[in-house]
């Protein structure tokens, strides 16, 4: 679409922007954005879980925030994720765990201290029988993120999960060298712009690379989440689960909350385990510009409805 090559810049610019981020929080959350993040505040957020779990469909809540440069900051972003976990105690929710990510922690400003924060949130969640998964950030992360989850498992912590990007050259060995940890691992395709020389650009390629990672996970043993909206994966790889006979505890499938709606819903009613990431907070408009980014026709089906940014 001719369109799309000239929104999608506009959008990826507009998610970077600190100024637009500002003015959009003061305006509150769109109706627009309302499609991709459940609720500004976590007792919106909450109960928003709780009606999807109501529903069969696990949740994994993110609470957006700004990237993190000092550890101050970093504190503050950890003692948001402790009180989101113990709501999620208070409200009982059966099916809700969190996911992080290590800037939100403050990996660039203090390596320790942010291992520190993950730690202690980590030991919170397994009080409650939670898991938190690591989400994977562009690749100058990727063995920093890899290093502090295996600290967290020698330091005896399990209720930890990973995210391998199927679209990185090195995944296949990160997946083995984690191996004996038996890991909980999300695949994804992966999400940010990155060089040739790391990183399949050829949509099938990534496809096929993220086919043979998920069967090589489950083949380990681990709990895989398969997260993709793609029936170019969901058919094949539900056909070859089948023919493996590989048991519905072993795995589930993840999607980000607002795209394809109706995705969870089928699976769910028909025997499998679906999760949504369920993105929350004040800091919604870079995420949603994001997500514009990766479609901007959506625009186009938001203005129609008379749907404001
Ligand atoms: C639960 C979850 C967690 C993730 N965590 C990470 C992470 O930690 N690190 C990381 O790098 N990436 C992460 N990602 C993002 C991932 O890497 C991909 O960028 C993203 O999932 C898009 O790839 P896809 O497999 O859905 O396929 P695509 O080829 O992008 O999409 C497949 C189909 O989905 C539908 N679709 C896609 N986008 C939209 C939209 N905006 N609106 C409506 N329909 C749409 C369309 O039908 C499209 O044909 C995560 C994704 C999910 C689902």
């Amino acid at each position: 679409m001719a369109g799309e090559s000239v929104l999608r810049p506009i959008f990826q610019r507009l998610a970077t922007s600190r100024r637009m981020a500002r003015l959009a929080q003061t305006r509150g959350l769109s109706r627009a954005a309302r499609r991709f993040v459940i609720a500004e505040e976590l007792d919106g957020a909450v109960r928003g879980a709780a009606e999807l779990n109501a529903q069969g469909i696990g949740v994994t809540l993110d609470n957006l925030a700004e990237s993190v440069t000092s550890v101050e900051a970093a504190r503050a972003s950890a003692a948001e994720y402790r009180r989101i976990l113990q709501s999620l105690e208070e409200a009982r929710l059966p099916d809700t765990n969190v996911s992080i990510k290590l800037t939100g922690f403050g990996i660039d400003a203090s390596e320790s201290d942010c291992y520190a924060l993950v730690e202690d949130v980590v030991r919170q969640a397994a009080a409650g029988g939670r898991l938190v998964w690591i989400d994977m950030e562009a690749s100058p992360y990727v063995d920093r993120t890899l290093g502090l989850y295996r600290r967290l498992r020698e330091a005896g912590l399990e209720n930890v999960g990973v995210v391998l990007q199927a679209y990185l050259y090195r995944t296949p060995d990160d997946l083995a060298a984690l191996a004996s940890y038996r890991p909980a691992v999300r695949i994804v395709k992966g999400a940010y712009s990155e060089p040739p020389s790391l990183a399949m650009q050829d949509r099938e390629a990534i496809r096929q690379a993220f086919r043979r990672l998920t069967l090589a996970s489950l083949a380990n043993g681990n709990f895989t989440a398969i997260a993709t909206h793609d029936d170019g994966l969901i058919r094949p790889l539900r056909q070859a689960l089948r023919e493996r006979a590989i048991d519905r505890s072993r795995y589930e499938w993840q999607m980000l909350y607002g795209i394809r709606p109706e995705l969870p819903r089928q699976l769910v009613a028909q025997g499998e385990h679906a999760r949504l990431y369920v993105p929350f907070g004040r800091a919604w408009f870079p995420y949603f510009m994001r997500r514009l980014a990766e479609r901007p026709a959506d625009i186009w089906l938001l203005l129609g409805r008379g749907e404001g940014l």
